[in-house]
C-alpha cells in the first residue's frame, strides 16, 4: 500500500497510523502474525565504543520489523502499540533470544572477546511480575553467556508505578550476573535516588544532550553533572547519539568512556556488521582532532 503513494508513501504512512485506529488493530493482528515467524522481526546491532581506546566495547540489539507488503516499520510507529496490546513482552523475549543465539554464535566463531557486552532493550512492563526470571536466567544458563555480558537497558518512567516488585526483580537478575542500564538518562521523572535503589549498573545519556554537548554550555554541563553523579555512585556512562568528530571530542574531553552513535556505526542486521572496522573504529586519535 506505502508503496502506491510513491518517495513520500512512507511519511504519509506514518502520520496515517497515528489517526488511524482500524489500522492500528490491523498492525496488531499483523505483529501477532509476525511473531510466529523467523523473518519479519530482525534484531540490527549498533556498535558501543570505548571512548579512548576506539575499541569495541559492546552491542545495542534495536527491532526492525521488515512488513511483507508495508516495507521497513521503525520501533516509533509500532512500539506505542506493542505496548498498549502487550505483545512487546513476546517481542522482547523473542529479540533476547535471537540476540544471545547469535551471541553465543560470535563466541563460538571466535568472532568476540568476553568483554564486549550485548544490550538489550526491554519494556519496563517485564518488571510488573516476575515472569522475565522464569525464562531469562534459563536461557542465559542454556547459552552459556558468560556473566555480565547481558545488559538489560530500561526507561525509568514505568519502573517507579511498582518500585519494590522491580526492584526485587531487578536484585535476583543482577545476583545472575545480569547487568541494567538505565536508557534515555535525564529525560524522565524519577528522583535520583531511584538510580541507587534500583541498582544500576549503566547510565544511557539521552541524545538531547548529546547533541549540543560541544557547542552549548548548558548541555556540556549536564553532560558534566550525570558524569559526576555517576562517578560518585560508581557506574558506567554511554553516551548515545553521537554523530559527529565534535561531539566525540567533547564527550572525551568530559570524560565520558563509553561512546554510541551513527559516527561510529549505525545498526544494522548481523550479517553486514563490518568487523574489521568495528576492531579498530576509531583509527587514530588524529582523526577526532581533525
Ligand atoms: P533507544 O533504546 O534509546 O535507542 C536509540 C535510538 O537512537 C535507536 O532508534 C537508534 O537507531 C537511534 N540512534 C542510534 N544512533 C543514533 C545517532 O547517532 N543519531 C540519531 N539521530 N539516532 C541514533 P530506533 O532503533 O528507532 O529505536 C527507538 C526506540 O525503540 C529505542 O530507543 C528503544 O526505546 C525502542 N526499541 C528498539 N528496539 C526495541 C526492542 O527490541 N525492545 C524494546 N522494548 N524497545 C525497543
Ligand atoms: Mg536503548
Ligand atoms: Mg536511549
Ligand atoms: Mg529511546
Amino acid at each position: 500500500r506505502s508503496k502506491q503513494r510513491g518517495r513520500h508513501g512512507y511519511t504519509l504512512f506514518n502520520q496515517e497510523l497515528r489517526r488511524d485506529q482500524a489500522d492500528q488493530l490491523a498492525l496488531e493482528a499483523e505483529l501477532r502474525h509476525a511473531l510466529t515467524n523467523d523473518y519479519e522481526l530482525v534484531p540490527y546491532y549498533q556498535a558501543i565504543v570505548d571512548s579512548q581506546t576506539g575499541r569495541l566495547a559492546g552491542f545495542e540489539t534495536l527491532v526492525r520489523w521488515h512488513h511483507p507488503q508495508r516495507g521497513m516499520i521503525p520501533p516509533s510507529v509500532f512500539m506505542p502499540m506493542a505496548e498498549e496490546s502487550g505483545l512487546i513482552l513476546k517481542l522482547d523475549r523473542y529479540m533476547i533470544e535471537r540476540a544471545c543465539a547469535q551471541l553465543a554464535a560470535w563466541y563460538a566463531e571466535g568472532q568476540l572477546s568476553n568483554e564486549v557486552c550485548l544490550h538489550i532493550n526491554l519494556s519496563s512492563t517485564h518488571f510488573h511480575d516476575r515472569t522475565l526470571l522464569d525464562w531469562l536466567l534459563p536461557l542465559l544458563r542454556q547459552y552459556g553467556l558468560p556473566a555480565g555480558t547481558l545488559h538489560l537497558e530500561v526507561t525509568e518512567s514505568a519502573l517507579i508505578d511498582v518500585p519494590d516488585l522491580a526492584i526485587s526483580v531487578m536484585k535476583q537478575l543482577k545476583e545472575e550476573g545480569v547487568c541494567l542500564a538505565l536508557d534515555d538518562f535525564g529525560t524522565g521523572y524519577s528522583a535520583l535516588s531511584y538510580l541507587h535503589r534500583f541498582q544500576f549498573d549503566v547510565l544511557k545519556i539521552d541524545q538531547s544532550f548529546v547533541r549540543e554537548v560541544h557547542c552549548q554550555e548548558e548541555s556540556a554541563a549536564i553532560v558534566r553533572a550525570i558524569l559526576a553523579l555517576a562517578a560518585a555512585l560508581g557506574l558506567e556512562v554511554v553516551a548515545e547519539g553521537v554523530e559527529t568528530p565534535a561531539q566525540v571530542q567533547a564527550l572525551r574531553e568530559l570524560g565520558c568512556t563509553r561512546l554510541q552513535g551513527y559516527y561510529f556505526a549505525r545498526p544494522v542486521p548481523a550479517a553486514s556488521l563490518e568487523w574489521e572496522r568495528l576492531n579498530g573504529i576509531v583509527p587514530a586519535a588524529t582523526a577526532l582532532s581533525a
